[in-house]
């Protein structure tokens, strides 16, 4: 049976009497059709109404392809109940939805660009139009164009229309559905065949904003709010801009050339540590290899530290090992203690296989190729004799 669709004749209606049709256990939930509803069911790009049914939750509101609208309740309902629609929700709905029509309106009127498709976004709202790239310039254009009906202030109707009347308006996009079309018409410029929930008058948007446009597929995906949520998300970043402008005792407008310049400052300072940690590295290395002890052919720096990051002390284990003949035994101090092995080229040995023989001291994992090796384990107690056994084995193979 065609459940009557209230929310056509008065989308700002929020409570209404419904005699209960059918109610059947659907998994945890009840499917529930009533002869007339407020309930928007999802379709034409706009999500379902929430709010409560016999002072039941409604969980989900669909159209069945026979004119039923079947109310996802979560318990059982009867007879003739009281339904109340989540007006929050619904308005926010309502804004989005008129926003998106104004927009596809304009983006026709501008650039002749249809809407393809578009989405009601729990955060933001999209709509795709067939244009091939569109510019900044071109979408704040837009934006002011739809600014300015908004504040224009014109009506939206809705007309119920015979089929054989249909011709008589300038529709944006053909019906898709049979039998009398309903035209949502925003006064004098655009008329689109559409089922959905929309305010009375464009001026109750009070604001349009695109936020972000990129390609998609053939076309343009424009993102946008409209209504509240514009107004809301405007708020935050005027908040967050002034916040930013507060902590850096700069007005808001310098907020750019500050970036940039603090960028800069940024990638020359990193350059200067980076420069000045070689040269570091270097002399380090310079004086570990000083105390170098000797084993067999080969001079071995056998090291442990605490609180080094581990990335510094490979460099400082590569600088070890570049010089001829030596070798790298380093381990880091700490709660998981890191072993790192690195020889010089000229050295027949392999330190990823010494590096396998004394992890097991460490309760550890790790790896490497027979010029480097590096692994970790969970025994700090252990470190200094994992040093000694890699230091033993490194004598041993190269006696051999
Ligand atoms: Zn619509």
């Amino acid at each position: 049976m065609r459940t009557v669709k209230l929310f056509q004749a008065d989308a700002y209606r929020t409570e209404f009497e419904g005699r209960v049709v059918s109610c059947t256990p659907v998994g945890d939930a009840w499917a529930v059709v009533l002869n007339q509803t407020c309930f928007y069911p999802a379709s034409g790009g706009q999500p379902s109404d929430a709010g409560t049914l016999g002072g039941a939750p409604v969980l989900d509101v669909r159209a069945e392809s026979d004119g039923a609208i079947v109310h996802v309740v979560g318990a059982p309902i009867s007879g003739t109940v009281v339904g109340q629609v989540d007006w929050n929700r619904r308005l926010d709905h309502m804004e989005q939805h008129t926003g998106q029509h104004l927009l596809s309106a304009a983006f026709m009127h501008q650039f002749e660009a249809e809407t393809v498709s578009w989405h009601l976004g729990a955060e933001a709202s999209t709509v795709d139009v067939s244009m091939d790239s569109l510019s900044a310039d071109q979408a704040e254009e837009l934006e002011l164009t739809c600014n300015q009906m908004i504040r224009s202030g014109l009506p939206v109707h809705a007309h119920l229309v015979a089929p054989e009347d249909v011709q008589r308006y300038p529709l944006r996009k053909p019906p898709t559905v049979e039998g009398p079309i309903r035209i949502i018409e925003i006064e004098g410029y655009d008329w689109s065949p559409c089922g959905g929930t929309h305010v009375r008058n464009i001026g109750e948007l009070g604001l349009i904003k695109i936020k972000n446009w990129e390609r998609y597929k053939r076309g343009v995906r424009v993102t946008f709010l409209a209504g509240q949520r514009a107004l809301r998300d405007y708020l935050a970043l005027d908040r967050m801009t002034r916040e930013l402008s507060r902590r850096l005792s700069i007005g808001v407008a310098e907020l750019p050339r500050w970036t940039d310049r603090t960028q800069e400052e940024l990638n020359s300072l990193r350059k200067r540590v980076r420069t000045q940690q070689e040269a570091l590295l270097t002399e380090e290395a310079e004086r570990l290899l000083a105390d170098a002890r000797r084993v067999g052919p080969a001079r071995v720096v056998r090291q442990s530290f605490g609180g080094r990051p581990v990335d510094e002390l490979r460099l400082l284990a590569a600088k070890v090992a570049a010089a001829p003949g030596c070798v790298a035994v380093f381990g880091t101090r700490g709660a998981l203690p890191q072993l790192i092995l690195h020889r010089a080229t000229d050295l027949r040995l392999d330190v990823g296989q010494i590096l396998k023989e004394v992890l097991p001291i460490l309760d550890g994992k790790g790896g490497g190729s027979p010029i480097q090796a590096q692994g970790g384990g969970s025994r700090p107690d252990r470190l200094e004799e994992a040093l000694d056994a890699a230091v033993a084995r490194i004598a041993e193979a190269l006696r051999q």
